[in-house]
This record gives C-alpha cells, structure tokens and sequence, in this order.
C-alpha cells in the first residue's frame, strides 16, 4: 500500500478545500486554500462516493445519480457494508500515515 498526503504543488500547503462537482461524472477538485491553485482533480468511480454521517436516503439517492448499479441486492446491506468498510480503512489509513510520518503528520 501505497500512502501519500496531498500538498499544492505550487507552495507547498497542506490547507486545501475538495469541492465537489456533479454532473455527468462526480468529480472532486482539490484547492489550495493558501494560493488558491488547483491541486488535483479526482473523477469519482460509479458508487464511489461516501460521506460520513449521511443517512441511507442520502446512500440512495447517490447510487440514483450513478445509474445502474443497483443490481437485486439488498441496498440498505451494501449501505451498511460501505459505512463498515469505510470506517476501517479510514481506521487503517490513519494508522498507517501515523507510522510514516509520526509526528510529522502533515
Ligand atoms: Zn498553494
């Protein structure tokens, strides 16, 4: 696994600002706070989006806006799966930037 904690390329902040856009694609463009340049631009993969302390509705109504990939199983599972998997690879990744960069944790 590969780790890496994002900075502007252009001043070397750690400050930035994800602004999501929908549209056709959900994408996320990353702003530096500091100097205001665009940091990064990630297009998110169908389902591929999840935020924490939304409620199932808000789940579904994602999986709507992507479009066929509901398939017959049980949604409320797979909202509760996501939320599960999510948490602990949020969990290991934290531990594991902790272990790289100590208390240099940018
Ligand atoms: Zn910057």
């Amino acid at each position: 696994m590969e780790l890496h904690i994002q900075k502007c390329q252009q001043c070397g902040s750690h400050h930035q600002r994800n602004i999501l856009v929908r549209s056709e694609e959900q994408k996320v463009f990353v702003q530096c706070r500091d100097c205001k340049s665009l940091v990064a631009r990630y297009i998110l993969a169908s389902g591929g989006y999840y935020h924490e302390g939304k409620d199932f509705e808000s789940f579904l109504r994602s999986i709507e806006r992507d479009q066929g990939t509901t398939s017959g199983r049980d949604l409320q599972t797979l909202f509760e799966e996501v939320q599960q998997s999510v948490a602990q690879e949020f969990e290991d990744t934290i531990k594991k930037a902790g272990e790289r960069y100590g208390e240099q944790l940018p």
